[in-house]
């Protein structure tokens, strides 16, 4: 993102191609139907459709065996697709939020039937005033997943963790959530001993699972109200409910027959493994407190460009920090980032995120790919029109020509193919700084309605890719003003990037008629779209912006205090989403001046705001 300087400046060397499919595809939610289908091709290995089908049977037969599979048959109903949290914690399959970092946790995981030793388990929980919250964090190096997903009851052919809430001691009644490491559920209500009622579904119930290397997670919430419901007695924080912890550990060979397939944190006391019967529950507290789910930044992120990567091990010092996010950033080229993303550094770069837990976005001056302006010499009436009334392929295009429309939107979603965000949150911005349509129908609109316009179509062409997908609409340079004519579509969020504000004192005090790009900028932009969702990229980190984006770098001209005043005024706007520029901080950087504490700071300054 550059306003002020020629772009190419930021031109990133180039790169072999390529990606393991794995690294793209280590964050899943349920709904993400295409990355579903893509992981599947993964793990057709392990489990094939044969295998499963052949199994299933003796399973059945199994007198006494794990619970699981003598449920009854498979509805034949697709899985119920599980709506993305509204609330500060996403339920994404990624413990990320600051929020769970106060959950309560059980390992005590064993084996009731097997003397094996027990791999790890982890069941973390943690409620606000509405939800309990939960995860699982699994060690599992053989994961069973069934590629063919026919109804919820194929989850008991496979790996999953369980947790069952009963409304008495005695189980005259109970209510089981099994999920899978893909987050697909098999819900059901039972009364002892072994009658299932399939038919019930759990009321808001949200789950998510993510494959990762090692194991898997899975996340869910539960709403209060749905227990308070199935207990028949008010729940809230710090209630007692008698529940149920447990684990299928499944592998090849041995899908529920093996005694050493079924983990529990007690021993029910019964000679074969079943965890339907009283002994297999215990008295467990609703957890009180995750007071940090509100109000802090659940993004904390930074902005790349790729060349600042070799060498300088980002994701290590981002992850060390405490940061959630990196972004790869170009001013003028997609081609650059895709061809990074496609090298053996660009897969050492994912693979390394997956690891730590890193979030991967892409920040990217998009629209002179998106519409190629080769197209210019057939079709000058895709263009913009300057204000001199001529056709010009100098930047953007004309949002009031469909055809221009359909290239862009077909050319995004291919974007949006090669470069995944790990978030579902999707940056393809107009050309750097550069002004839109002069036509006579785009003239009575402004720059940032028109950039609206063309957004409010993009983001429906990318939900029909990714069901979960949100497209920035940028506030920046000539388009930081809120717009006044269009309004947002569902799943567009601001991103207000102010390049030209000062950072030797508090933003909140630059309010003169002086002032560049002031605070006012970002309120009149909330008063259009949520400040829930709103993202702020600033510049505080930014080395080529305080270099003047001229080489050689400067030493950044760091003030935490400034830093700190920032994150509280956008804290206090409702701001969630906070990142920042850190171009240049590359290895040449790093042997001028040394590791730049105003990393571990910004983190630090960021994870405390309340
Ligand atoms: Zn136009």
């Amino acid at each position: 993102m550059l306003a002020d300087v020629t772009p190419l400046m930021r031109v990133s060397a180039a790169f072999t191609r390529f990606v393991t499919i794995s690294m793209h595809l280590s964050s899943f939610s349920f709904r993400r139907a295409e990355q579903l289908t893509r992981v599947f091709s993964l793990f057709i290995l392990l489990v094939g459709f044969a295998c499963a089908i052949g199994v299933l049977p003796s399973a059945l037969g199994a007198e006494g065996t794990g619970t699981l599979f003598l449920m009854s048959a498979a509805t034949g109903a697709a899985a119920p697709a599980r709506q993305p949290a509204a609330s500060a914690i996403q339920v994404d399959g990624q413990l990320i939020e600051p929020a769970w970092s106060q959950a309560e946790t059980q390992t005590a995981f064993l084996y009731p039937w097997s003397k094996h030793t027990a791999p790890a388990t982890e069941f973390l929980a943690i409620a606000d005033a509405e939800r309990l919250y939960f995860a699982f964090e699994v060690g599992d190096r053989d994961i069973v997943v069934v590629k063919n997903f026919a109804g919820e009851s194929t989850v008991d052919q496979e790996d999953r963790v369980e947790i069952f809430f009963a409304h008495d001691a005695a189980l005259s009644r109970y209510f089981c959530l099994e999920i899978d490491p893909l987050g697909r559920v098999h819900d059901y209500a039972a009364s002892y001993h072994r009658k299932f009622d399939s038919g019930w579904n759990c009321s808001g119930l949200r789950a998510a699972g993510r494959i990762r290397p090692g194991g898997y997670t899975v996340e869910a919430a539960i709403p209060l109200q749905t227990l308070t419901d199935l207990t028949g007695r008010p729940v809230s924080q710090g209630s007692i409910l008698r529940v149920g912890f447990f684990r299928a550990e499944f592998r090849q060979g041995a899908l529920g027959d093996a005694d050493d397939n079924w983990l529990s944190c007690v021993r029910p006391n019964t000679p074969k493994p079943d965890f339907h019967v009283p002994s297999a529950f215990t008295d467990w507290r609703v957890p009180r407190g995750a007071r940090a789910a509100a109000g802090t930044f659940r993004t904390r992120g930074v902005v790349l460009v790729p060349e600042d990567l070799p060498s300088a091990d980002w994701p290590a010092r981002a992850a060390r920090a405490g940061l959630t996010t990196i972004a790869l950033h170009h001013g003028t080229s997609t081609g650059r980032v895709t061809e990074f993303i496609d090298s053996a550094p660009g897969r050492e770069f994912l693979e390394a995120c997956a690891r730590l837990g890193l979030q991967v976005e892409y920040e990217l001056h998009a629209m002179r790919d998106l519409l190629p302006r080769a197209l210019f010499a057939e079709q000058p009436e895709l263009f913009r029109m300057n204000e001199q009334g001529h056709r010009t392929p100098d930047a953007n295009l004309c949002v009031h020509s469909q055809q221009a429309l359909e290239i862009v939107a077909t050319n995004a979603l291919r974007l949006g193919r090669q470069l995944p965000p790990t978030t579902s949150r999707y940056f393809l911005w107009g050309d750097d700084g550069l002004p839109w349509c002069r036509c006579p129908r785009c003239r009575g609109f402004s720059d940032s309605d028109q950039a609206l316009i063309l957004e409010n179509r993009l983001v429906r062409e990318l939900r029909a890719l990714d069901p979960g997908a949100q497209l920035a609409h940028l506030a920046y340079a000539n388009t930081l003003p809120a717009p006044t004519q269009v309004k947002p579509a569902p799943g567009i969020f601001l991103e207000f990037a102010p390049i030209h504000r000062r950072y030797d004192v508090p933003y909140a005090q630059q309010t003169g008629a002086e002032a560049k790009d002031a605070l006012a900028s970002l309120t009149e932009n909330l008063q259009v779209f949520p400040a829930e969702t709103a993202q702020v990229l600033e510049y505080w980190l930014d080395v080529s912006r305080f270099s003047q984006w001229k080489r050689p770098a400067v030493e950044l001209p760091w003030s935490k205090s400034v830093l700190t005043a920032d994150a509280e005024t956008y804290a206090g706007l409702g701001i969630h989403h906070v990142t920042t520029f850190a171009v240049w901080i590359d290895a040449d950087y790093l042997r001028g001046f040394g590791e730049p504490a105003a990393v571990q700071e910004y983190a630090d300054a960021l994870r405390r705001c309340q």
